[in-house]
C-alpha cells in the first residue's frame, strides 16, 4: 500500500486533551512512523509537526491551496460555539473559523474521538463553551466519526488505509461510524458475558467476585447500550485483556452520544 504521491492529511486540534493523538502514538501496525513517513504526507499537526508558529500556519496554508479537493482533514477537539467561538484559537483565529475554512476543500473530514464526534467532555454538564462536535458544525458535509475517548487508534488507522486503497470511505452506520468498527455492541464481545449470562456480579470495586473477573453490570457498566470493537481489538497491544473491562473497569460508553458523558455511572444495588 505504499504510495509514491502520499495523500495529504492536514489534522485540526481544538478543544482537545490530546488523549487523541496519544493513542493514535502508541500503533504498532502501521507504526506512527510507517504512516507519517511513507503512507500519508501529515502536513499540518500541532502535536507532530517539526514546525511551530508561522512556518506550521504556512505549511497548512500551502497544502489547502496546493491540494483542494485531495486532502484528508482529520480533526480532534470539540469546538466551541458561544461567544463566537472565542474560547479556542489558534493563530488569531477561532476553531470555528479555521474549521469552516478548510473543510469546504478537503476530499474527507473524520472526527476523530468523542469530542470531535458530539462534543464529548468538553459539552458534558453545562457545556460552558458551547461545545459541539464537527458534524453538527458541517451539517452538510458527510463526516466519519470515530468516536472514543480516547479512541481506538486502529479504527482512524483502518480508515485511512481503506480511504488510501480504494480511494472511497469505508460503510458508515447512521452515526457516520464506520461500520467495521461499530457495527457489535462491547456486551456481544466481552470476555466477562459468561458471568452476566450466569448471574455473578461484582457489586463493589475489591469485593470477591470482583477479583474473580465477575460481570460488571452493577458497577455501572454500559457495555450492553455501547456499540464499539474495544473487546476484539484492545488497546496498548500488550496482551489479552488490556481494555477498561479487561482490567476491572466497568465500560461508560464514550463511543456512545449521551451513554458515556451526560449522565452519571449507574449504580446499581
Ligand atoms: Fe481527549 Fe477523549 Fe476528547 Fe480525545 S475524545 S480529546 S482523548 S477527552
Ligand atoms: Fe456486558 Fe459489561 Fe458484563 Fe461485559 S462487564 S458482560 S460488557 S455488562
Amino acid at each position: 500500500i505504499a504510495n509514491p504521491r502520499r495523500p495529504p492529511v492536514i489534522w485540526l486540534s481544538f478543544q482537545e486533551c490530546t488523549g487523541c493523538v496519544e493513542s493514535l502514538l502508541r500503533s504498532n501496525h502501521p507504526t506512527i512512523e510507517h504512516l507519517i513517513l511513507d503512507l500519508i504526507s501529515l502536513d499540518y499537526s500541532e502535536t507532530l509537526s517539526a514546525a511551530a508558529g508561522h512556518q506550521a500556519e504556512a505549511a497548512k496554508n500551502k497544502s489547502i491551496t496546493e491540494n483542494r479537493g485531495k486532502f484528508i482533514l482529520v480533526v480532534d477537539g470539540a469546538i466551541p460555539t458561544k461567544d463566537q467561538g472565542i474560547y479556542c484559537k489558534i493563530a488569531g483565529k477561532t476553531a470555528l473559523s479555521i474549521l469552516q475554512e478548510t473543510a469546504p476543500y478537503a476530499a474527507a473530514v473524520v472526527a476523530m474521538g468523542s469530542c470531535a464526534s458530539w462534543g464529548g467532555v468538553a459539552a458534558a454538564g453545562s457545556n460552558p463553551t458551547g461545545a459541539k462536535g464537527v458534524p453538527e458544525i458541517l451539517n452538510k458535509t458527510k463526516v466519519v466519526s470515530i468516536p472514543g475517548c480516547p479512541p481506538n487508534p486502529y479504527n482512524l488507522l483502518s480508515t485511512l488505509i481503506y480511504y488510501i486503497t480504494y480511494n472511497r470511505l469505508p460503510e458508515l452506520d447512521e452515526k457516520g461510524r464506520p461500520k467495521f468498527a461499530y457495527s457489535r455492541l462491547i456486551h456481544e464481545n466481552c470476555e466477562r458475558r459468561p458471568h452476566f449470562d450466569a448471574g455473578r456480579f461484582a457489586t463493589q470495586f475489591g469485593d470477591d467476585m470482583h477479583r474473580k473477573g465477575a460481570c460488571l453490570y452493577k458497577l455501572g457498566c454500559k457495555g450492553p447500550e455501547t456499540y464499539a470493537n474495544c473487546p476484539s481489538v484492545l488497546f496498548g497491544e500488550t496482551g489479552a485483556g488490556t481494555w477498561p473491562v479487561g482490567i476491572g473497569h466497568p465500560c461508560f460508553g464514550c463511543t456512545e452520544k449521551g451513554v458515556g458523558f451526560a449522565e452519571p455511572l449507574h449504580q446499581m444495588a
